[in-house]
C-alpha cells in the first residue's frame, strides 16, 4: 500500500509522524500538515484531550476513534494510562456502550455472523482482511457483563477484550478477531421496538438445533481458516449455552470460556492472596457463594481443585461450597430445580433458610461471594454477620457493572470497620475509615488472567486447555503481590502494573505446559522468559524507508 490508503489504514498511519523522506517515498507529500511529530507529542495530544473529558462514555467514543485512526498510538495511549482507561475500553463503561451501541456507531470492528449466514461462514472469514488470526473472541450477546441480552450490541466486549490482549499481554493486534454471532435477541421488545438504532436482524432469538449447527459451523470454519491450534475464547453466552458448549469443544478445540475459567483463576488468585494475610490454609475455608450460574461454579470447581492439592478428597472439598440463587439456597429437595452442572453443590438442608442473611448465620462462611449480577445483595446486615462471624471476613462483590455489584468497597471496610478482605469485579476508588486507615480494593478482574493465558497457549501451541492451567494461573497472580501490596489491603498488583503482570503470568503457565507435556510447539524454548518476552508486540512505528545501499562502484559496471 501506498498513499492515501497507506494513511486511512490504522494499522500502517502515524499521521505526522510519517518522516520527510517516508512521506516522499510513499506518494504522501503535501498531504499532511509539514511539521513532522513524534508519537510523543501525538500521544500528548490525546492524552490531554482525554483530561478534558468527563462522560465515561465520551472517553469511550474518542478512544475508539483513535483506533480506528492509527492503532498504534491508540495502544499506546492504552498502555501508557492503564489503569485509568482499562474501565473505559472494559468494565463498566464498555457495558454502557454495548446498551448505545447503534447510536455510537462510526465504523464496524470485527466479524458479524448472523444465523441467516447459516452455511457461509468460511466465506464470511475469507473476507476478514488478516490471514494470521491466532485468537478469535466470539459472544452471541445473549449475557452481556450483568446486563442481560443485547445482541449484536454486545460487540464491544470482544473488541474490548481483545484490545486488552494486546495491551496487556502485547498480542499483535492483526492477529486477534472480534466476533458476534447474531441469533437475535430474547426480548424484541426491549431493543428493537425503542431502538429504532439496533443494528442486529429483528427476529426471536433462535433456540432450536439451527444455533447449534450455527456455531459448530463457526468453530469449524475457524479451524479450517486459521489452523486447529487457533484460540477461541467464548464471552457473554447465557448460561445454559456456556456450559454446553464448553463440555462440547473443549476437547475438539483450543478453547476457554472467560466467564467460567477466567472468573474461576481470578477469584481463587484473590482467595489465595487472602489466604496470605489470614494464614489460614484454604481447606480451612467454607465459602457461600450468592449466585449459582457461570461465574459461581467456575469458581468453586477452581476452589475444589485448589483444595484437592493438598490432599483433600473431592467430596470433601465440595461440602465446603455452599451456594444460594434467586430461589435461595441449593439444598437437596428444594421445590425450585438444580441443574447437573450444581449437583456438586446441592447439599443437605442445614435448617430453616429464608434469605440470604439467614444463610450466613447458619452456614458461616469464611467467605462470600456474590455473582449474581443482581445488585445490592450484600446488605448492611450481611456484612455485618460476616464481621462478627470472622476476624478477617473474605467479602467479594464481583457482579459488573458497578451498579450490579453486592456491595461498595466502603460499605465492606467501614461495616467490617476495616477488617474485611474485599474484591470487586468493577472498580471502586480507595476508601479512607474514620480513623484515617486507607484501603486499596482489589479488583478481581478477569484481565489479570485472560491475556497471559491466551499468550502463553499461543506461543506454545496448547491444543486443549485444561483447567490445571486456570489452576496454574491463579497461583503465579497470588505470588505476584507484594507483602507490601496485601498490606494495603489489596488482593491483585496494581493494574499499572497489568503487562508486566501479564507477561510474567505467560512465562509460567508455557514453563508449566511444556512440563505437562501439554505444549505442541516444537522445538521447545530452552529460555521461556526470554522468549515470552521476545513474541511481545510494540507500539514504536516502523519504517516505511526501503533498505537502501549502495554496491561498489566497479563491480556493478561492466569495465
Ligand atoms: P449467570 O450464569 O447468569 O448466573 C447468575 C446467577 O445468579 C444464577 O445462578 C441466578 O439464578 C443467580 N441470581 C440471579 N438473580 C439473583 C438474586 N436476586 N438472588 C440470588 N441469585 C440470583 O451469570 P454469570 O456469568 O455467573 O455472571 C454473574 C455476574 O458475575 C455478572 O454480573 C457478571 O458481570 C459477573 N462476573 C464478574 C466477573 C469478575 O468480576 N471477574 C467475571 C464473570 C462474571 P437463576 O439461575 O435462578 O436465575
Ligand atoms: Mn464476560
Amino acid at each position: 500500500e501506498k498513499g492515501k490508503p497507506l494513511m486511512l489504514n490504522p494499522r500502517t498511519n502515524k499521521g505526522m509522524a510519517f518522516s520527510l523522506r517516508e512521506r516522499q517515498i510513499l506518494g504522501i507529500q503535501g498531504l499532511l500538515p509539514p511539521k513532522v511529530e513524534t508519537q510523543d507529542i501525538q500521544a500528548m495530544r490525546f492524552q490531554n484531550n482525554l483530561k478534558r473529558m468527563s462522560d465515561p462514555l465520551e472517553k469511550y467514543i474518542y478512544l475508539m476513534g483513535i483506533q480506528e485512526r492509527n492503532e498504534r498510538l491508540f495502544y499506546r495511549v492504552l498502555m501508557e494510562d492503564i489503569e485509568e482507561l482499562m474501565p473505559i475500553v472494559y468494565t463498566p463503561t464498555v457495558g454502557l456502550a454495548c446498551t448505545q451501541y447503534g447510536h455510537i456507531f462510526r465504523r464496524p470492528k470485527g466479524l458479524f455472523i448472523s444465523i441467516l449466514d447459516k452455511g457461509h461462514i468460511r466465506s464470511i472469514l475469507d473476507n476478514w482482511p488478516e490471514t494470521n488470526v491466532a485468537a478469535v473472541v466470539v459472544t452471541d450477546g445473549e449475557r452481556i457483563l450483568g446486563l442481560g441480552d443485547l445482541g449484536v450490541y454486545g460487540m464491544g466486549i470482544p473488541v474490548g477484550k481483545l484490545c486488552l490482549y494486546t495491551a496487556c499481554a502485547g498480542i499483535r493486534p492483526e492477529k486477534c478477531l472480534p466476533v458476534v454471532i447474531d441469533v437475535e435477541i430474547a426480548s424484541i421488545s426491549l431493543i428493537n421496538l425503542c431502538d429504532p438504532f439496533y443494528m442486529g436482524l429483528y427476529q426471536k432469538r433462535d433456540r432450536s438445533q439451527a444455533y447449534d449447527d450455527l456455531i459448530d459451523e463457526f468453530m469449524e470454519a475457524v479451524v479450517d481458516k486459521y489452523g486447529q491450534d487457533t484460540l477461541i475464547q467464548f464471552e457473554d453466552f447465557g448460561n445454559h449455552n456456556a456450559f454446553r458448549f464448553l463440555r462440547k469443544y473443549r476437547e475438539k478445540y483450543c478453547t476457554f470460556n472467560d466467564d467460567i475459567q477466567g472468573t474461576a483463576s481470578v477469584a481463587l488468585a484473590g482467595l489465595l492472596a487472602a489466604q496470605r494475610a489470614i494464614g489460614k490454609p484454604i481447606t480451612e475455608h467454607r465459602v457461600l457463594f450468592l449466585g449459582a450460574g457461570e461465574a459461581a461454579l467456575g469458581i468453586a470447581n477452581l476452589i475444589v481443585m485448589a483444595m484437592m492439592e493438598t490432599g483433600m478428597t473431592q467430596a470433601e472439598a465440595q461440602q465446603k461450597i455452599w451456594m444460594y440463587d434467586k430461589y435461595g439456597l441449593l439444598v437437596k429437595g428444594r421445590a425450585q430445580e438444580t441443574d447437573t452442572n450444581q449437583e456438586a453443590f446441592v447439599h443437605d438442608s442445614p435448617g430453616n433458610v429464608q434469605s440470604f442473611l439467614d444463610a450466613v448465620n447458619t452456614i458461616k462462611p469464611t467467605a462470600i461471594i456474590g455473582v449474581a449480577g443482581a445488585g445490592r445483595l450484600f446488605t448492611h446486615d450481611v456484612i455485618k454477620a460476616m464481621g462478627a462471624l470472622n476476624e478477617r471476613p473474605i467479602i467479594f462483590a464481583l457482579s459488573n457493572p458497578t451498579n450490579k455489584a453486592e456491595c461498595t468497597a466502603e460499605d465492606a471496610y467501614t461495616i467490617t470497620n476495616g477488617r474485611c478482605l474485599f474484591a470487586s469485579g468493577s472498580p471502586f476508588d480507595p476508601v479512607t475509615l474514620s480513623d484515617g486507615r486507607v484501603f486499596t480494593p482489589g479488583q478481581g478482574n478477569n484481565a489479570y488472567i485472560f491475556p497471559g493465558v491466551a499468550l502463553a497457549v499461543i506461543l506454545s501451541g496448547v491444543r486443549h486447555i485444561s483447567d490445571t492451567v486456570f489452576l496454574e494461573a491463579a497461583k503465579t497472580l497470588s505470588e505476584q503481590l507484594t507483602d507490601k501490596e496485601l498490606e494495603e489491603g489489596r488482593l491483585y498488583p496494581p493494574l499499572s502494573n497489568i503487562r508486566e503482570v501479564s507477561v510474567q503470568m505467560a512465562v509460567k503457565v508455557v514453563e508449566y505446559v511444556y512440563a505437562k507435556g501439554m505444549a505442541f510447539r516444537y522445538p521447545e524454548p530452552v529460555d521461556k522468559n526470554s522468549f515470552v518476552r521476545s513474541t511481545v508486540w510494540h507500539t514504536n512505528y516502523d519504517s516505511f524507508l526501503p533498505d537502501i545501499y549502495d554496491w561498489p562502484e566497479q563491480k556493478s559496471h561492466q569495465n
